[in-house]
């Protein structure tokens, strides 16, 4: 067993904590590293250098914020390997899937340096007035010092999309990982310590939600808590900033659909239905996990996905040719195997699936599952299950379908699938989800927004809208 792990990172150094938590590799449940967190104390540190480091850093122009941005990108990148294992170590997910994350990671740390080296000229920008007796500039500042708090089922890439745009803005930085998946985070810190960052304008302080999230967002001298997490703590966090009337930005759950339209390439659809279904081992919250399938095709459709599904190997994340690994933990695990057992309680149809694979003694590994006849009122139809489960249902028409996907309290993604381009553009423009996908699997890009309607989010990350959130708008208006 190797030492303890710093867990807290202020004003440029690394410090032990109060405690010390294990981190479990979910497909071998091995202890896999201590790390030494923090509490109500260290928040209360890191917010005093973040605070510190504000004036400067806010001075600084775009052009250095880039640089940095850069040079943190090209230090991923150079660590892209150790970094994969490291992801597929502590989260369970194949290394081809860590690999997606870590590329993302650089995509959008270069995404962000390029919005900083075309800031400088944009600020300070003329803004025309109905009145020559006056003259008024736009000016765009950081909000100050802000703090981060995310989820395990992306560990640093959730991270990079509030920290990236956070010091872009000029913004200093209090980031509380996930408890249960802090290594990456804590090799981003590495990474970005090597980069020259300015001491205290990032800070990192490990810890459980209640030690270390809770009082981030209670500190008023925060201005901004950026959440990813579930709806539950996200309600918490809301509460506990509108004490101080903080910003918040709020990225929760999902109940999303795929759409497999009358006249869908089959193939394409079972492929997009076991992505957006068994990517992450399903622990995604843009999980298309209902499955929306006309009537005409749902016959061929469900036995092309049985096959499909029944035939993906679940295994290791570093076995050879594995499509599937463990979920994050025991509690997940049962979670979601309870889900599964309501689902059959309340007369949904267990197509296949289901249970963990017989060949795997050990980790928190589910066979990928998929429900047809899924009741409209049931839990498995209606909450994030946040595991391998896909729920199925036929429609007759266009306008059921989209009413089907939109019953929902949540409106974070859907994909379509339709060989007519017209007929897809339609659907997409009438599902209320904030990122739509049309025969596409889930590509992100940085330059698209991030975030969905109703209870899935406040806000959105990426693109510009993920730097407006960091901003706060200036104008200054003069007598000529
Ligand atoms: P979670 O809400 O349990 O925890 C998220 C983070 O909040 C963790 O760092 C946790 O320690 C912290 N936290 C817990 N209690 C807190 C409190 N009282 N105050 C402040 N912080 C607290 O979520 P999770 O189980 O880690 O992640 C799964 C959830 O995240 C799912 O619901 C999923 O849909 C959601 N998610 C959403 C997005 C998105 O972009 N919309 C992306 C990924 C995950």
């Amino acid at each position: 067993m190797s030492k303890v792990l710093n867990g807290v990172y202020i004003d440029g150094s690394w410090r032990a904590g109060n405690a010390v938590l294990d981190v479990i590799n979910p497909a071998t449940e091995e202890m896999l590293a201590q790390v030494s967190v923090g509490d109500a104390l260290a928040v209360t540190q890191a917010v005093d250098a973040a605070s510190a480091a504000f004036s400067d850093w806010s001075k600084s122009t775009g052009r250095d914020r880039a640089a940095l941005l850069r040079k943190i990108a090209q230090g991923v990148n150079e660590q892209r390997e150790p970094l994969m294992h490291l992801q597929s170590r502590n989260n369970g997910k194949p290394l081809f899937e860590a690999a997606i994350d870590v590329d993302d990671v650089i995509a959008t740390f270069e995404y962000y340096a390029g919005v900083a080296e075309a800031m400088d000229a944009g600020q300070d920008c003329p803004v025309d007035l109905p009145s020559a007796d006056f003259s008024a500039r736009l000016r765009r500042e950081p909000c100050g010092v802000v703090g981060l708090i995310v989820p395990w089922n992306f560990p640093m890439v959730t991270t990079a999309w509030k920290l990236a745009p956070a010091l872009v803005a000029g913004c200093c930085v209090v980031l509380k990982p996930s408890e249960v998946t802090p290594l990456a985070e804590l090799q981003l810190a590495r990474v970005m310590a090597e980069a020259g960052l300015p001491a205290g304008v990032f800070n990192l302080v490990c810890g459980t939600g209640l030690a270390v999230g809770a009082p981030l967002a209670a500190d008023p001298r925060v201005a901004k808590i950026s959440f990813t997490g579930s709806n539950a703590v996200g309600v918490q966090v809301m509460q506990r900033a509108a004490e101080t009337i903080k910003g918040v930005s709020l990225e929760l759950g999902g109940k999303s659909s795929l759409l497999v339209l009358a006249d869908a390439d089959l193939d394409l659809a079972v492929e997009l239905a076991c992505g957006g279904g068994f990517f992450n081992a399903g622990q995604m919250c843009s999980a298309t996990s209902r499955v929306l399938v006309a009537d005409s095709l749902a016959d061929e459709f469900l036995q092309r996905l049985q096959k499909r599904v029944e035939g993906i190997r679940v295994a290791d994340p570093f076995a050879d040719e594995v499509e599937m690994g463990a979920l994050i933990n025991r509690v997940q695990y049962q979670r979601v195997l309870g889900h599964i057992q309501r689902g059959v309680e309340d007369g949904a149809r267990l197509l296949c699936g289901g249970e963990r694979p017989a060949d795997l003694a050990k980790g928190f590994f589910i066979r990928p599952t998929v429900f047809t006849d899924v009741p409209l009122d049931s839990a498995l139809w209606n909450e994030e299950i946040f595991g391998p489960v896909l729920c199925v249902r036929r429609f007759a028409t266009e306008d059921e379908a989209i009413a089907l996907a939109n019953h929902s309290d949540f409106g974070l993604v859907a994909s379509v699938v339709s060989r007519d381009n017209e007929t897809a553009e339609r659907v997409a423009n009438a599902l209320q989800a904030g990122l739509v996908w049309i025969n596409a699997p889930q590509v992100i890009f940085p330059q698209a927004a991030w975030g969905g309607y109703k209870q899935s989010s406040i806000g959105r990350e990426l693109g510009p809208w993920g730097l407006a959130a960091f901003q706060e708008i200036k104008h200054v208006i003069r007598s000529n």
